[in-house]
């Protein structure tokens, strides 16, 4: 700041905002975040466009991971190494595990894939060479963001809701799951949660984006909207969810995260 004179205009204009990414799994979240970035620029690498701007009160990156493990690696990899990016948000959908039910928002406290198994070299589990099976996210982004979802899940009033049985939404705080494989079978789903009774939730990039942002030091929280129960009836759930509510739920949560 040499040479300023202190005057708050001039401290607004040098103060460096730390730069946060909003990543979306789904393409409908992605599209009602970006209604809300202002002096938006996309700038594309490696197949994917990176929308650059403000959103609230935030210098912001948004961006559409795709799915799966490494397509998300892959995206948060180049936001923290190109774009300067300090802390990373991921948002979308998941099979919900446990109490979680279609609609309620879990926001992560550790995620683990459940589909590393390098035994019997290493643990089941246990990311080789980490040492770590579960990847913990940053407390304090975590909380705001719970915070946030809890604001606007009394705020919003969504009209689908009754369709999918959905009477009062819950904010809860967990374990994610992450594996490449949707999860669309119950026997499968009551293994996952024998073998991880606290797990809230099962989807396919979180715990990706928690070694990258491991890796970096960066710290990065994850949400996720429940869009079906990982059962025989997930894939029927799921398109209806995402169109009439998770996109929705999404964007209010992050508008009111962002709103600060
Ligand atoms: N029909 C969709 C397919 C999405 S795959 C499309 O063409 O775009 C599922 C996405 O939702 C992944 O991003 C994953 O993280 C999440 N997800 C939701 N329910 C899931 C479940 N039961 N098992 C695994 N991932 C799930």
């Amino acid at each position: 700041m040499s040479g300023a004179s202190g005057t708050g205009g001039l401290r607004r204009h040098h103060v460096k905002m730390s730069r946060i990414a909003i990543v979306s799994a789904m393409a409908q979240e992605l599209h009602g975040l970006q209604q809300g970035l202002s002096g938006a620029r996309c700038v594309q690498r490696a197949g994917r466009e990176f929308w650059t701007g403000r959103l609230g009160a935030h210098d912001a990156v948004l961006v559409l991971s795709r799915i799966g493990k490494v397509a998300a690696a892959t995206t948060v990899t180049l936001l923290l190494a190109e774009f300067g990016v300090e802390r990373v948000l991921f948002t979308g959908v998941a099979g919900g595990l446990g109490p979680a039910r279609v609609g309620d928002i879990v926001v992560a406290d550790t995620l683990l894939q459940h589909d590393m198994d390098a035994s019997p070299l290493f643990p089941r589990y246990e990311v080789p060479l980490y040492g770590l099976s579960q990847f913990p996210v940053d407390a304090g982004l975590s909380a705001a963001l719970q915070v946030a979802a809890a604001s606007a899940l009394a705020g919003l009033h969504l009209e689908h809701l009754a369709d999918f049985g959905i009477a009062e939404p819950r904010v809860r705080r967990g374990l994610i799951l992450s594996g490449d494989r949707f999860v669309a079978s119950a026997p499968e789903a009551a293994a996952l949660q024998h073998a991880f009774p606290a797990a809230l939730a099962v989807e396919m990039e979180g715990a990706a984006v928690a070694q990258v942002c491991h890796d970096f030091g960066v710290p990065f929280a994850v949400l996720r909207s429940i869009s079906d129960r990982a059962d025989d009836s997930a894939h029927v759930d799921f398109e209806r969810f995402i169109a009439d509510v998770a996109s929705r739920c999404t964007v209010a949560i992050l508008s009111a995260f962002t709103a600060t």
